[in-house]
């Protein structure tokens, strides 16, 4: 019997749990008035198994600043290299692509942009303000890259209040050398920490992916920092190899194990905890937010966000 707390070197083949059918009508009409824009959304670009559901409400995480990224992360498939500089308009596009499709919630993420004076957080700083005056009722999301844990680059983002503040772990700090070579656990754990300090206004959200060979015990160890840096919502989903050019998926963990992670992540102090094999950081974005607003009471004494 195979030890669950061990990542197994020979997974079986793709469960029946982690596959999805394509709804290809919905996926086609959103995809198109995203080409229509010239925007790119990380569902495509990522290979997001929940693209034909999510495409079919509609709803869709854009890309900004680019689709190749300056980092190579090895379990991700946006391509890497040099980008081309950022698009002054980009974010007046967005906002009218997603006032076009009746968004009510939208997410902003990023390829990681080392290459730039401010790493693209006055690009995320503006869009999130041209959606304000297009869209004056709809919640912001914001999927930042690290800024390198630059506090006056992350400051940039927060102070056009987005609803959610969400930066991916993605994975355990042991496997930060050989997963994401130019990353660091202690950063973005940082990078998490300085948004929960800066206002309980915003929701501060965080996710990682199993099935890179990681372990239960290692799983817990960074559900705990994740609770101790202040942040209250986690998603954990399966990771799915995108292409033959990413790592191979080390082991595929079952729902059951899932349901055990959710629940080691709640009594580590994580109120909202989404996971399961398909779920991805922007799984169901608008109702988990909708949720802690829903309890959300105010301020403690010690400054901790009710
Ligand atoms: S930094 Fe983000 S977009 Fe870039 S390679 Fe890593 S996971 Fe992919």
């Amino acid at each position: 019997m195979k030890d669950r707390g061990q990542a197994c070197s020979c997974p079986e083949r793709i469960p029946s749990w982690a596959k999805k059918n394509k709804r290809l009508k919905d996926l086609h009409l959103t995809k198109t008035g995203l080409r229509t824009l010239s925007l790119a959304s990380v569902c495509e670009e990522a290979r997001c198994p929940n693209i034909a559901e999510c495409f079919a409400r509609p709803t869709a995480t854009f890309l900004i600043l680019g689709d190749i990224c300056t980092r190579g992360c090895r379990f991700c498939s946006i391509r890497k290299g040099v980008p081309a500089p950022p698009d002054p308009r980009e974010g007046e596009r967005l906002a009218q692509a997603a006032a076009t499709m009746g968004l009510k919630h939208v997410v902003i993420t990023s390829v990681t942009r080392d290459d730039l004076p401010d790493q693209g957080a006055a690009a995320f700083a503006g869009t999130i303000r041209a959606i304000r005056k297009l869209l004056p009722g709809a919640t912001v999301e914001v999927l930042i890259p690290d800024f390198s844990g630059r506090t006056d680059l992350i400051e940039t983002v927060l102070r056009e209040r987005p609803e959610v503040f969400n930066h991916n772990v993605e994975t355990v700090g042991r496997l930060y050398g050989s997963i994401r070579p130019q990353a660091s656990l202690k950063t973005s754990l940082a990078v998490l920490r300085t948004a929960r300090e800066y206002s309980c206004d915003t929701v501060v959200k965080s996710g990682f992916m199993l099935g890179l060979g990681e372990s239960k015990e290692e799983v817990a160890e960074l559900l705990e920092a994740l609770s101790r840096s202040g942040c209250e919502v986690v998603t954990m989903g399966q990771y799915l190899q995108p292409t033959a050019a990413q790592v191979p998926v080390s082991r595929y963990w079952s729902p059951e194990d899932f349901k055990r992670f959710s629940d080691i992540a709640k009594n580590a102090g994580i109120r909202y905890v989404i996971s399961g094999p398909l779920v991805r950081s922007s799984y169901q974005a608008k109702e988990v937010l909708e949720e802690v607003r829903r309890n959300r009471i105010g301020v403690g004494k010690d400054g901790t966000c009710l």
